[in-house]
Order: C-alpha cells, then sequence, then structure tokens
C-alpha cells in the first residue's frame, strides 16, 4: 500500500524496520530507547548524531544553533514574536498564502504589529506572490513567509532578499532540495512530514537572534535556553528524537537532499503532467507555483469524489482525501514516498478516467 498522507506522513520502511527490531532490545541493552534516561551517555550520543546528520543534510554553519524543540510548527507560531520582538522592534511582516501562513499571522498580531506585505487571497491562495509584487518595511524585527504550503499546494520557487532577518515555515518541504541557509535568520519545522513522527520540531537559529526574547517570554518557548541546554531544559520526546536520527542516516544514505531534490521533481513532474494531460482530473494550482510535495487536484463532476477515494483504497492508495476546509483531493510526495507510489496513482487515476469519463 501507498501512504499520500499530509502529516503525520509515511516514514521510510527501513527506518520502521529497524524502529521495530530496537523496540524492546536496543543495542542490546534490554529495554527501548524510549526507557533510558535523555541525559544518560547512550541518548547523548543519538540526540548529539541527530543534529551533527541534520547538519551535514542541510550544510548548517556553526554560527546556527540547530534545537529540538516540542510544541509543533504551531508552538513555534508563538515562540517567534516573544524570541524576537524584545529587541527593540515589535513590529514584522508577513507573505500570506494560505492557511498555515494565516495562522502565523494571527498568532505573532497578538504580540505586536503585523504587516501583510503580499497576501494571494484574491485568486484563492493558489499561488505564491512574485518577488516584485512587495516591499518589505522599512523596519521590522522580521520576515516570516511559508516557502510550501501544504494545504494549498502552493510553493515558492524563490527564496526572498530582505534586510530583515529572514523566517521559514518549513514544515512540509525541509530536507526535500538544499537551503541557502546563511540568507534566513530562523528556519522551523514540525517533524511529521520530512523528518519524522509528530511530537518533535526543529528550529535553525542564526546565533544572534538569541539575545531578543521579550522579558516574559515562557521558559518552554526561549530559543537561548534551549540553545544553552542543548534542547534539554526539560524532558525531551525521546522517541521521537531517535526516530528523526534514524530518518536523517536514512536520507543521507540515499544520498542527501540534492537526490531527494531530483526524486521530488520526478515524482510530482509525473503527476502535474498527467493532471495536465486528463480532461476529467485537474490542478487549481497556478503552474508557476505548483509544490513539489503536496499535490491538489480535483474531478469534474466532485460528485465522483467519494467514489473516487473508496476505489483508491482498494487499489492500496491510502489518504488522498483533500484538507476538509479546500475538498477535493491531495497527494502529498514527501521524502518517504517512491517514485512507483506516483507510478501507481497516475495508472489508477488514468484507468478511473477512461471508466467514468
Ligand atoms: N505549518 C505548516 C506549513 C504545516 O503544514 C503544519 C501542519 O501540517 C503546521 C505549520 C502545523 O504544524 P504542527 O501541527 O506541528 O503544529
Amino acid at each position: 500500500k501507498f501512504n499520500f498522507c499530509a502529516g503525520p506522513a509515511a516514514l521510510p520502511e527501513p527506518v520502521l524496520l529497524q524502529a521495530q527490531q530496537e523496540l524492546l532490545d536496543w543495542g542490546g541493552r534490554g529495554c527501548s530507547v524510549m526507557e533510558v534516561s535523555h541525559r544518560s551517555p547512550e541518548f547523548t550520543e543519538v540526540a548529539e548524531r541527530a543534529e551533527q546528520d541534520f547538519r551535514d543534510l542541510l550544510s548548517i554553519p556553526a554560527h546556527y544553533k540547530v534545537l529540538f524543540v516540542q510544541g509543533g510548527a504551531t508552538g513555534q507560531f508563538s515562540a517567534i514574536p516573544w524570541n524576537l520582538f524584545g529587541g527593540g522592534v515589535k513590529r514584522a511582516d508577513y507573505i500570506h498564502t494560505g492557511q498555515w501562513a494565516g495562522k502565523a499571522i494571527k498568532e505573532a498580531s497578538r504580540y505586536g504589529e503585523v504587516n501583510v506585505v503580499a497576501s494571494s487571497e484574491d485568486r484563492n491562495f493558489s499561488y505564491a506572490p512574485a518577488a516584485d509584487a512587495w516591499q518589505e518595511s522599512d523596519r521590522s524585527a522580521y520576515f516570516h513567509y511559508t516557502p510550501n504550503e501544504t494545504i494549498g499546494g502552493v510553493e515558492f520557487n524563490y527564496v526572498p532578499e530582505v534586510k530583515a532577518p529572514l523566517v521559514a515555515d518549513m514544515s512540509s518541504n525541509i530536507l526535500s532540495k538544499a537551503i541557502p541557509i546563511e540568507k534566513f535568520g530562523m528556519i522551523y519545522a514540525g517533524a511529521q512530514k520530512n523528518i519524522g513522527p509528530s511530537g518533535i520540531a526543529v528550529v535553525i537559529v542564526r546565533e544572534d537572534l538569541l539575545d531578543r526574547a521579550m522579558s516574559d517570554i515562557p521558559r518552554s518557548l526561549n530559543w537561548k535556553i534551549a540553545a544553552e541546554a542543548g534542547s534539554m531544559d526539560n524532558t525531551p520526546p525521546t522517541f521521537a528524537w531517535y526516530l528523526s536520527g534514524l530518518v536523517f542516516q536514512w536520507l543521507k544514505a540515499q544520498g542527501g537532499v540534492e537526490a531527494m531534490y531530483e526524486q521530488s521533481l520526478k515524482k510530482s513532474g509525473l503527476l502535474y503532467e498527467f493532471l495536465d494531460r486528463s480532461d476529467f482530473f485537474s490542478s487549481p494550482v497556478d503552474p508557476a507555483s505548483r509544490s513539489r510535495m503536496n499535490v491538489p487536484f480535483v474531478l469534474a463532476d466532485e460528485q465522483l469524489d467519494a467514489r473516487f477515494l473508496n476505489e483508491a483504497e482498494e487499489t492500496g492508495l491510502l489518504n488522498l482525501k483533500g484538507h476538509r476546509s479546500v475538498g477535493g483531493m491531495r497527494a502529498s510526495l514527501y521524502n518517504a514516498v517512491p517514485l512507483e507510489a506516483v507510478e501507481a496513482l497516475v495508472a489508477f487515476m488514468a484507468d478511473f478516467e477512461k471508466r467514468v469519463a
């Protein structure tokens, strides 16, 4: 069976098999990794290796901290203003591209002034605003955007050039291509798509931004405290950290983010080509902004949606229903989804079209 779930998403099979094997007896210790102290030398080794592998995969320079935190990407919607509005400017620029950017904007607005410099709401969030369609504010604490909108299936094909520290929610496309890290002040991602299981989120933050927190920031959201404590100011989600580490090792063995990028172009390209050829299925997203990770599509007759989903499931193609807020279908093609999954999906869709159209 192939799992196209948008998140929590499919994990690489070899990783799950290794975790299964080690579940009761981790490396001959007679217990699970979940049952040892996070401060033990064994777990410290797991944590440090995961961080190093993650750094290697994305070529993260030494003056950036990598944090493994709780509270998901949503926790960071709050953590970002808390950590950056204490440096004298309580204003930030945001690009509004859909549901996730919208939630980030709403949360930041509780703590300071949010300037929405561009929005794609005029066309139902079906595109990423062009680089020349917006201007950043003269003074802002940071500039936030969402490189990949998971629900709308919209991905930026450029990195904004701004003076303020650039902040990006990469929850649904991190580790799917190389990132010019030095263009960013801070990057964050919930793990449950391209990293590991839910329950952990990754933060990459430039060191000089660690001194801009508001004085009453909640301790658990404070990046500086997390950085000084090696992400262990309190008990971290050790199993999620361990599994994420196994995913990083798997990614390295696959050829790293460059290989994932090539693969993502092949997988999404195959599906978009089919959608563009079809008279029955179509993509609602502007071609220049189509996501490599999340591919929403609609049927010409929405009365057939339920039948399509039922037959897909019977064929072993799982979780193709679009997000409840937008309807239609969505195939998520994260790193753990093999090319064969997309080949099987396209073959099924072609056959469905022939039978019903
Ligand atoms: N941002 C994006 C782009 C997402 O896709 C998601 C979840 O799907 C979130 C934020 C929220 O993540 P979490 O559930 O980890 O808070």
